[in-house]
């Protein structure tokens, strides 16, 4: 079977023949259906995040059917549709327990098994799983607390957008920052995540939501999703325009990027009592500094990993607001390739050319 695997930063993802173990104690063997072009992926290959090891298996995003399940699980069975979490939760530690299962204590960020084992390799070298989960493959084995169970009905080669894309962006705005109905919001960002952070907004009635990006095509996209300004932050001061806005600055602001010099902005953009909100992933070591006395006026500084995410409660809520029409999935997705096309899929995503691309698998 063929996965998609970066062997170093700064060249081509290579689509490669590799060997596939069977689940062991507590795993489970999916068949890929759908997975999603974050561009959390790509900053592994352009370097602006460092791999924790490599070669390594990309995605984190992604969708598909349990083939096989090994020993002692009994919550999920072959033939059951699944969204990935990316984050395996065990359900008893404390954060499992209070509502913030992405950063459970007991599974941690791993690229490999939870017992440090690979289930994938090449001639017999080990090969490791983005986010311990690997998404651009045919199938994959992830511990059974990583996969969400989904209702049949699912549409699984779109729903893979709800494991990072949508629930990164919703979740953001009603689980982390819990935005209040009639506030104003400024997300700094319009990618897949960002759009997300959008219509989650719209969710939140909130009365104002400021999109900013550098590329009209996605700041029309964001007018689709909500967005009720737009800002190109290539032709003015986002900061400034922000301000005139909403006379004042945000109740909210979303950097959704990853560089700290738009996080500044964003919290630049708050008004007195205002939160900014740190969505992106940053390069390592990356630091701002900020105006105390802009903190102590109540500005709050916070960051959201993951949407802060419940993911077997809101995976199919999600799902159900798309299936009712709330949810727009349909307009994230500009154009589905096959798994052969990773590095175009990248590419399109760095021109700019598209709101997420989808890797199918048959
Ligand atoms: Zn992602
Ligand atoms: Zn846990």
């Amino acid at each position: 079977m063929k996965a998609a695997i970066l062997i170093e930063p700064h060249k081509p993802v290579l689509v490669e023949e590799v060997d596939l173990q069977d689940p062991k104690d507590g795993e489970v063997l999916v068949d890929l259906v759908g997975a999603g072009i974050c561009h959390s992926d790509y900053h592994y290959v352009d370097g602006h995040i460092k791999p924790r090891k490599l070669p390594l298996v990309m995605g984190h995003e992604g969708s598909g059917i349990v083939e096989k399940i090994g020993p002692g699980v009994k919550s999920i069975k072959p033939g059951d549709k699944i969204i990935f979490s990316m984050d395996a939760m065990c359900g008893f530690c404390r954060n499992c327990t209070n509502g913030i299962p992405t950063l459970c204590e007991t599974y941690g960020r791993t690229v490999t098994m939870p017992d440090g084992t690979n289930r994938f390799s090449k001639n017999g070298d080990p090969i490791y799983q983005s986010n311990g989960v690997g998404t651009y493959t045919e199938k994959t084995v992830v511990p059974a607390d990583t996969v969400v169970k989904v209702s049949d009905d699912t549409p699984l080669e779109k729903a893979c957008l709800i494991g990072c894309a949508v629930i990164t962006g919703v979740g953001t705005v009603v689980n982390r920052a819990k935005v209040e109905k009639g506030s104003s919001v400024a997300v700094f960002g319009c990618g897949g995540v960002g759009l997300n952070v959008i219509q989650g907004s719209v969710f939140a009635s909130s009365s104002t939501i400021v999109a900013i990006d550098n590329n009209e095509f996605k700041l029309k996209k964001a007018k689709e999703m909500g967005a009720t300004h737009t800002v190109n932050s290539a032709k003015e001061d986002p900061v400034q325009a922000i301000t005139e806005i909403t006379k004042g600055g945000v109740d909210y602001a979303f950097e959704v990027v990853g560089f700290p010099d738009i996080l500044s902005q964003a919290f630049k953009s708050t008004r007195p009592g205002g939160t900014a909100v740190m969505v992106g992933v940053q390069p390592p070591d990356a630091k701002i500094s900020i105006d105390c006395t802009d903190l102590l006026m109540d500005r709050g500084l916070i960051g959201a990993y993951h949407g802060t995410a419940r993911p077997r409660v809101d995976f199919q809520w999600l799902l159900d607001l798309y299936k009712t029409g709330r949810l727009n999935l349909d307009g994230l997705i500009t154009k589905y390739r096959p798994l052969e096309e990773v590095n175009e899929a990248f590419e399109d995503m760095n021109k700019g050319l598209v709101a997420r691309s989808i890797l199918t698998f048959k």
